[in-house]
């Protein structure tokens, strides 16, 4: 075979493209598309990348680089990998490398300057194991404990190692652990230290994961019901002929067993399934479900790992640790990016929620989109779930692009909760409010309270207070690097922005008339846990968001005290919305839709629809009903009337005919352009020269530039400019007139204090 000279390199740069290196004779058979390689960029630094591919096209220039050293043996990224990364970058309009960065474990990005050798960052764990010093024969072995009659510590460790290493009769060497051995006999490391100079025993390191691989027995499937059962044949016809199934199933009617029979079904063909779910807090739950069935070849995937353990799940997940390989991954977004050999299926699960958008860095990418995507690349099917799909999945199964499977009822025909409307405002003026809560609500965790069943309220800020307002001239402390208000957090008695982190003390005083006293306004999570615990001093109280959930397993000892009852009433914000299932919970609270419903955006009305939905659907999912009360000062809120009702289907229609209306997606493509500049007067200069150059092109279907609603955050000003691309049209043309533009842009003078990032559907 010809030996390709060159190949084309992705380096972690926001520079679009690939760089091309020569190949040098003596890497001739050891570098191919996937491998990682070490190469100089520029005058002198040093990246680790990854190549795209290998050619002997004539090179664009003569001053070809070599690669400078292959760092693995084989490729660490796949082909099917590639492409996915050619499609993120392209459909998302970044760069390949941008890409790689957001998919690599950190720990094999490499990055230095020639002068100093570059290091690997990942370390394999290895640990010091015993073992015989030599296969001994059964009265050998005999003798040798004979010998060691008079020294009983050496008599009893080895004897404790013969039977943990099941090698009595000394044939079978199995080395364990010495850590295991001194815990496990109590003995000292001079006892060991002895048998090994006596050339009984002998020390080898091995390497071990730091990957627990706690093997549970597995357990049989549940029998489905027949509603469920129907589901399950209607999604595979659906597979017969479709690539994609939308489940739309009611809140707790056993989506979840539903996707362990597709799994199944896929890893007994030998195939790998990736299981992808909103939220961290939610895979606690969800891996227990699985772990009874699948723990043998289940792996989870989040941003909570070290970037020690994120490399071993990679090479898991590719199969390169032999015999552990992972083929079920349960995971948050990015486990979409992991080095599947052979997806059988994607499972993902509340298909509607907005945290599968990646809104920063680049790649701003979908992860459910891209979902799709990726296991067309695979040939693999894909099965969207959710209680109430977003409006773009339900839209393309009415099409006849997605299979559609419904199913209406409950597990055990468990009556859908109970809905009421407390109608705050009215509470307010007839002074029925003790503090925050409305009658209704109290008087349904009374009765909760009293049956000993458990409660969730739902508030969708954190923190104590959202703002503090002097009550004389209506100052209010703002971040002073962002244009947002602080929040107030009692608890640590801070300020805090909740864009930039920035964080300053409590004004005794008003910043701007100086009179004293600053005035609380509005509630977060913090203010109701306070609150709550007044009103039911002996309930056990207890909170999940951000700020108690920053700890590695804290998600799990929540669910868990939820789980044993060590909680009565939960208080959280949408991380208690989604998935929860929580047998003895009966009551779930809302305390505030008006802020979720007031949401300046097209999609307010979708997203509050769907959190309530979801929000309710945590309340009563075994023998008892459920009882959901919606505090609202607007109880004839359109949305809040669908609610009442579980009504998706209107909610889809009125919402689609808005979009209709107004030209939003599914009709149309949003992209959205974010311009970041640190001077007020440059920023609208600036996005006025941009503005002018895409409304040449895209004329009526470009909206702005103008400042969001938070117009400054961290320093940097913000303007954004919104086009709607035309469905109609091809993209790539869109796309490639913006990049012009862009460019143009980036050619004025001054222009390089400027930020600007493409986000594609922008939501
Ligand atoms: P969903 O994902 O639709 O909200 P789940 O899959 O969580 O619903 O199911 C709700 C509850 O009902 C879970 O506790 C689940 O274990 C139980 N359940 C669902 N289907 C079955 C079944 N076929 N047999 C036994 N229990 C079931
Ligand atoms: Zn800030
Ligand atoms: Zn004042």
């Amino acid at each position: 075979m010809m030996h390709n000279h060159f190949a084309d390199i992705i380096l972690p740069l926001a520079v679009m493209g690939t760089f091309t290196y020569g190949i040098p004779e003596e890497m001739s058979g050891k570098v191919f598309p996937g491998s990682r390689v070490l190469v100089q960029f520029g005058k002198k630094k040093l990246y680790s990348g990854i190549i795209f591919r290998t050619h002997n096209d004539s090179p664009p220039s003569i001053n070809i680089r070599p690669i400078i050293s292959v760092l693995d043996p084989l490729p660490v990224v796949n082909e099917i990998q590639l492409k996915f990364w050619l499609w993120i970058s392209e459909y998302y309009m970044c760069s390949i490398g941008e890409v790689m960065k957001a998919s690599l474990p950190s720990d094999l990005c490499l990055e230095g300057v020639t002068e100093v050798p570059v290091m690997e960052k990942y370390k394999p764990r290895e640990e010091t194991f015993v073992e015989l010093a030599s296969e001994f024969s059964e009265n050998e072995l005999n003798i040798i404990l004979d010998n060691l009659a008079k020294a009983p510590k050496q008599y009893k460790a080895l004897n404790a190692y013969l039977s943990f290493s099941g090698c009595e009769d000394g044939s079978n060497m199995k080395a364990i652990r010495k850590s295991l051995l001194i815990k496990e006999t109590g003995s000292s490391q001079g006892t060991i230290d002895s048998l090994v100079r006596k050339k009984i025993l002998s020390y080898i390191t091995l390497e071990t994961g730091r990957l627990s691989d706690a093997e549970l027995p597995a357990e049989p499937k549940k029998e489905l019901s027949k509603a469920q059962h129907a589901s399950l044949d209607a999604v595979s016809g659906i597979f017969m002929e479709k690539e994609i199934a939308l489940l739309h199933g009611v809140t707790s009617s056993g989506k979840t067993e539903i996707y362990i029979h597709l799994i199944e079904e896929q890893l007994r063909k030998g195939r790998q399934v990736l299981y992808l779910l909103p939220e961290i807090g939610l895979t606690t739950q969800i891996i227990q479900r699985l772990n009874r069935h699948f723990s043998s070849v289940t792996g989870i995937y989040h941003s909570r790992f070290s970037n020690a353990e994120k490399v071993e799940i990679w090479n898991r997940v590719a199969g390169t640790d032999s015999g552990k390989e992972y083929r079920l991954i349960v995971g948050v977004r990015s486990a979409l990016l992991l080095p599947f050999r052979n997806l059988g299926l994607v499972v993902v699960d509340e298909e509607q929620d907005g945290s599968y958008k990646q809104h920063d860095p680049a790649p701003r990418y979908h992860a459910r989109d891209c979902a799709v995507v990726l296991a067309g690349l695979h040939k693999a099917k894909t099965i969207l779930g959710s209680a109430s799909p977003s409006i773009e999945s339900y839209n393309n199964a009415l099409s006849g692009k997605y299979g559609l499977v419904e199913l209406k009822e409950r597990y055990g025909l468990i009556k859908m909760p109970e809905i009421i409307v407390a109608n705050s405002r009215e509470a307010y003026r007839k002074k029925l409010m003790v503090s925050h809560f409305t009658p209704q609500l109290l008087e349904s965790i009374d009765d909760a309270l009293g049956r000993n069943e458990q409660v969730i309220l739902f508030q969708n800020r954190r923190g104590f207070s959202p703002y503090l307002e002097c009550p004389e001239c209506s100052w209010i402390p703002k971040c002073i690097q962002c244009a947002v208000n602080l929040t107030y957090h009692k608890g640590i008695n801070r300020m805090i922005c909740h864009y930039c982190g920035f964080s300053t003390g409590i004004p005794a005083q008003c910043g701007n008339c100086h009179s004293p006293g600053m005035a609380t306004r509005g509630f977060g999570t913090e203010k109701i846990e306070d609150e709550i615990k007044i009103v039911f001093p002996s309930a056990r109280v207890a909170r999940m968001d951000q700020d108690t959930t920053k700890g590695k397993n804290s998600f799990q000892r929540l669910i868990r005290a939820l789980e044993e009852r060590q909680i009565d009433i939960l208080i959280g914000t949408q991380m208690i919305s989604k998935g929860l299932d929580i047998e003895n919970l009966t009551v779930v609270g809302i305390l505030n839709a008006d802020n979720l419903l007031n949401f300046p955006d097209f999609r307010a009305h979708e997203r509050s629809f769907h959190m309530m939905e979801q929000v309710s659907g945590r309340a009563g999912r075994r023998q008892k009903v459920g009882k959901v009360i919606i505090q609202t000062s607007d109880p004839d809120n359109r949305i809040i009337r669908l609610v009442l009702n579980h009504d998706y289907k209107n909610m889809f229609r009125i919402q689609l005919d808005e979009r209709k209306a107004f030209n939003y997606p599914p009709f149309c493509r949003l992209l959205k352009i974010n311009i970041k500049h640190k001077d007020r007067s440059l920023i609208n200069s600036f996005s006025d020269f941009l503005g002018r150059d895409l409304k040449s092109h895209f004329g009526r279907n470009l909206l702005g530039p103008e400042f969001p609603l938070i117009s400054r955050v961290q320093l940097w000003y913000i303007k954004t400019i919104l086009i709607k691309l035309d469905k109609e049209k091809p993209v790539a043309i869109a796309k490639q007139y913006i990049m012009d533009s862009i460019e143009r842009l980036e050619k004025e003078k001054g222009s390089s204090g400027l930020k600007i990032a493409i986000d594609v559907d922008p939501y």
